[in-house]
């Protein structure tokens, strides 16, 4: 993750680092190299002129360039503004402040890893939490999905609604929340149907879930490895339904970044957790300031 991007800026920060001094033409000329380095990512070109512009202004001031390590200070600014646009400050957790059950509404597209992320949360919430968690699918679209969620469930030791095959998703949910008041579940998580491409009857059905349910949380979960498609998802489904927060997944594998370093800007909200590997307890809390530790090596 991030390996080419962190090369790339590596290359131009050690030879800023290095200068006793600094003229406003090479800061220029290095975040010329950094803004090709993030258009390469992936990263939205919004995003880009927004981060070197705010980099450029503070870089350019006079305290900066007539410092005694003025390289590092770029560097510096670099870091703070990485650090913005992926969020700021870390985002702890999620927002269980409801009367139970709280209902956790997991939205995205198919494959993007939204079941294997339910059942990570919910052992999230059982081991870090100590919550009472029950899961539901209400994807009658995908054969299995329905299935593939109550495995996960026995792995993680969650209980699972009981299927009953025919039922449709809004009834399913409002089975689901029922059946959580009478387990005395602290959450309720469920488990929405994917599609191959957002389109309308998706998102009807996901409003209407939402309608019914009152979530407290509404997840995305976006694949990280698709890059600016990941960010052309979540702008569609932040348009339609109350997002609260983003789930990235696939940080284990090769992504460019552009994915994790566009989507606060464009959705607006934060990206909550990372998921990193196909095992479920590889969920990790997402940290901007550590992200950006790892660009900047
Ligand atoms: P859904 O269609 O969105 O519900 O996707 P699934 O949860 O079925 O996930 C699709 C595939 O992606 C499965 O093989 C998962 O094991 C895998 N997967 C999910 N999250 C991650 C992750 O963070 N890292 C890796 N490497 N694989 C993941």
């Amino acid at each position: 993750m991030f390996d080419n991007l962190s090369d790339r800026l590596g290359t131009v920060f050690d030879r800023l680092r290095g200068r006793g001094a600094l003229s406003e033409q090479e800061v220029r000329d290095a975040m010329r190299e950094v803004r090709v380095a993030l258009l390469e990512a992936d990263v939205a070109l919004p995003v880009v002129r927004r981060f070197i512009d705010a980099v450029t202004e503070k870089a350019i001031g006079a305290e900066v360039l007539k410092s005694v390590t003025p390289g590092q200070q770029v560097v510096k600014i670099v870091n703070d503004e990485l650090v913005e646009m992926l969020g700021g400050e870390a985002v702890e957790g999620l927002n269980l402040d409801a009367r139970p059950p709280v209902v956790i509404m997991m939205v995205g597209l198919q494959g993007s890893g939204k079941t294997t992320t339910t059942a990570k949360l919910a052992k999230f919430l059982k081991e870090k939490h100590g919550k009472k968690a029950l899961m539901a699918s209400l994807d009658v679209n995908r054969p299995a999905a329905q299935e593939q969620l109550a495995v996960l469930g026995e792995q993680v030791s969650v209980a699972t609604l009981p299927i009953v095959q025919g039922q449709q998703p809004v009834d399913i949910a409002r089975r689901a929340m029922e059946s959580a008041r009478l387990q005395a579940a602290d959450v309720l998580l469920l488990d929405t149907a994917g599609r191959l491409h957002v389109d309308e009857a998706l998102m009807a059905e996901m409003k209407a879930v939402a309608g019914i349910s009152s979530p407290n949380e509404v997840l995305l979960v976006v694949d990280s490895l698709t890059g600016q498609d990941a960010v052309n998802v979540a702008r569609s489904f932040t348009e339609e339904v109350p997002l609260t927060g983003v789930v990235l997944t696939r940080m284990d594998g090769d992504a460019r970044g552009g994915a994790a370093l566009s989507m606060r800007h464009v959705t607006g909200k934060p990206i909550k957790f990372a998921g990193t590997g196909e095992k479920l307890d590889a969920l990790e809390a997402f940290d901007p300031k550590r992200v950006a530790g790892r660009i900047l090596g």
